[in-house]
């Protein structure tokens, strides 16, 4: 999978995408990101990317000009499945849609700034809007992190066992059951018997009841979807 990000703090991402299981996926060649700074499209003297709103009010909104120029740029390089524009009124990013887009090939973010994008953008260029989580936050890198995290992890490869993506929260409609490693004891603090037993099968079981127990809990309306 390649990820293009379009930013206008393209610096906010170094750090996230060069440390620990990102980098390795990439270092491995299973994903490849690549971020912009959308001020090395802007055709203005001073490489804005914003102006002031049409209409008057509070904030900056970011300019339709970089924004077409760093994406039709991209695509003439190759095809994308998918341009997508953080959002907090978008789709809400959640595992299916994550289990659902990590099929895709190549794909373009772009981040907002400000009061968000010129709506024309929205309108002609984006194909699909995400947002993850209603709250406002002021920068679409963290959603595009969030978002480019959350599909690399699934890639196959990316992470060392290969199960392990299977096993956590959400993906069998159940979240994980509790995790434990050593010591057994760390003062009164004991490490529940049963998983030091050995016993597979009542390990297996032991764990899918406390996925229930605390699905019920925490997820209530996860259990009542299932038909
Ligand atoms: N005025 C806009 C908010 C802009 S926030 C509105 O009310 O919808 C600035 C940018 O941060 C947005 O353009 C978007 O890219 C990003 N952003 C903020 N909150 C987000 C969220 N919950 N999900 C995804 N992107 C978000």
């Amino acid at each position: 999978m390649r990820i293009d990000i379009l930013s206008a703090l393209p610096r906010l991402l170094d750090s996230y995408f060069n440390e620990s299981i990102l980098r390795r996926a990439q270092q491995k060649g299973l994903a490849e990101v690549h971020v912009h700074d959308l001020r090395d499209f802007s055709e203005d003297k001073h490489r804005r990317v914003d102006d002031y709103p049409f209409g008057g009010g509070a904030g900056m909104v970011m300019s339709v000009q970089p924004i077409h120029k760093a994406i039709t740029a991209l695509k003439s390089e190759r095809h994308y499945d998918e341009v997508i524009y953080m959002s907090p009124d978008g789709e809400l990013l959640d595992q299916p849609l994550v289990n659902r887009m990590s099929s895709l090939r190549n794909i373009i973010i772009l981040c907002g700034h400000y009061k968000g994008v010129d709506e024309r953008v929205r309108e002609h260029l984006v194909t699909r809007e995400v947002s993850i989580g209603d709250y406002v936050l002021s920068g679409g890198e963290l959603p595009a992190a969030v978002l480019s995290d959350a599909l690399i992890r699934l890639l196959p490869g990316v992470l060392g066992d290969e199960t392990s993506a299977l096993s956590d929260s959400f993906q069998d409609g159940l979240v994980a059951p509790p995790a434990y490693t050593r010591p057994e004891q760390y003062g009164d603090w004991q490490v529940p018997g049963v998983l030091l037993s050995g016993h597979e099968a009542r390990i297996h079981e032991w764990r899918l009841q406390q996925s229930l127990e605390r699905t019920r809990q925490r997820r209530p309306g996860m259990l009542k979807d299932e038909k």
